[in-house]
């Protein structure tokens, strides 16, 4: 295990307003992106504030129903900050006293739905709430809402760790995913 890194300083890193590094970006602020030919949106962030970067992964499983997850990382000490999860499952660890109450109902078991990561300290991202339950603005994308829940997804994401550009995607509108059993 490496450092432990304090809830505190993961919530300010969160919060720091950060750009896009190292692309070309449209009128230097907006990047375009085309999820119709690769299947993962991966960047280098940076803050004026820090002299690390930060990760950034958007990913989108077309083969085992609507899997997306939204990844983000400070590259510091490799520590993950948040990651949502649609469409996939996660089992949590029994219940410890450091873990923040909100996480209690959810321990020791397997949530079969759309969740979300939250660092704790000492755990990394082991534990995670279902979105339903979380203030994340968008729940669900399934293919009845694809087309407009993943581009609002990945902005809403966008507004929850304070990145400054727009990004805008492209996807083909008429490809659908695989329904999950
Ligand atoms: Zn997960």
């Amino acid at each position: 295990m490496g450092k432990v890194i304090q809830k505190s300083e993961i919530d300010k890193w969160l919060n720091l307003e950060k750009h896009i590094s190292g692309k070309k970006l449209i009128n230097g602020k907006k990047l375009i992106f085309n999820f119709s030919k690769e299947n993962a949106l991966q960047l280098k962030l940076s803050s004026n504030e820090v002299d690390f970067t930060f990760e950034y992964k958007i990913t989108l499983n077309t083969l085992a129903g609507c899997k997306i997850s939204m990844h983000h990382q400070e590259n510091k000490h490799y520590t993950p900050i948040v990651r949502i999860d649609y469409n996939g499952r996660h089992r949590n660890p029994p219940y410890k006293d450091n873990v923040p109450m909100y996480f209690k109902e959810f321990s020791d078991m397997w949530i079969n739905e759309s969740h979300i990561h939250i660092y704790v300290e000492g755990h990394g991202s082991n534990w995670a709430i279902p979105l339903s339950k979380s203030d994340f603005l968008i729940k669900s994308i399934d293919n009845t809402n694809i087309n407009s829940n993943f581009a609002s997804a990945v902005q809403a994401f966008n507004e929850y760790i304070n990145l400054k550009n727009e990004i805008e995607l492209i996807r083909d509108p008429t490809v659908y995913f695989d329904e999950l059993d």
